[in-house]
């Protein structure tokens, strides 16, 4: 598994905090940002991430509902908003990665207690620490 997918994972699964994922995205090259943000949207889309995951994850990220990706992430339609996301400034990166890997969290949060309850085959749910 990838340093990205086990870490986004280990957020949503609160194995860590959002800070310390912020810390450690934060040290990379802006390039790979965009490449992870890339990684978290399509989770966020395999998780079924809906507006509404959207709005909770505005309010557990710590960024204002009034930042560029706060306001895209809460408006329809979800997929070409956070494509969109993406493609922002570089210096919106990490308020995207707070505010997408804290929707995605809610979505997959979901996922887990009703899809993967009890077990599941997606090695991301299992991760060993
Ligand atoms: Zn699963």
């Amino acid at each position: 598994m990838k340093e990205s997918e086990r870490i986004i994972n280990e957020v949503a699964q609160g194995f860590i905090q959002l800070d310390e994922g912020v810390s450690w995205f934060s040290a990379l090259e802006p390039a790979q940002q965009k490449s992870v943000l890339r990684e978290v949207v399509s989770y966020s889309m395999q998780a079924h991430a809906t507006v509404e995951d959207g709005r909770e994850g505005v309010v557990r990220s710590g960024v204002k509902p009034t930042a560029n990706p706060a306001v895209m992430i809460v408006r329809e339609p979800l997929p070409d908003r956070m494509a969109k996301i993406i493609n922002l400034p570089h210096s919106e990166n990490v308020k995207a990665f707070r505010v997408l890997v804290a929707a995605f969290a809610v979505a997959d949060t979901r996922r887990r207690e009703t899809q993967c309850k009890g077990r599941c085959g997606h090695e991301w749910h299992n991760l060993i620490l």
